[in-house]
């Protein structure tokens, strides 16, 4: 089963005041991984997520120009 994006939270502090930066996209062997960014605004530290490129990155890009547009 796919997990969706669950609640993220600072690893550092557990809070939710995160700021997420412009992703980067990693070729590793023959899968695309995303990796997304995040400021904590609470505490500061920065950390990563990686998802796998097929896991409904669609859909999170679409929910992305609906945000920005
Ligand atoms: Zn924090």
């Amino acid at each position: 089963m796919v997990k969706h994006m669950e609640p993220i939270f600072c690893p550092y502090c557990g809070k939710k005041s995160l700021e997420e930066l412009e992703p980067t996209e990693l070729m590793v062997d023959n899968d695309v991984w995303y990796i997304l960014h995040y400021e904590c605004k609470e505490c500061s530290e920065m950390f990563d997520r990686v998802l796998l490129k097929d896991v409904d990155v669609n859909d999170f890009e679409d929910n992305e120009e609906g945000l920005w547009s």
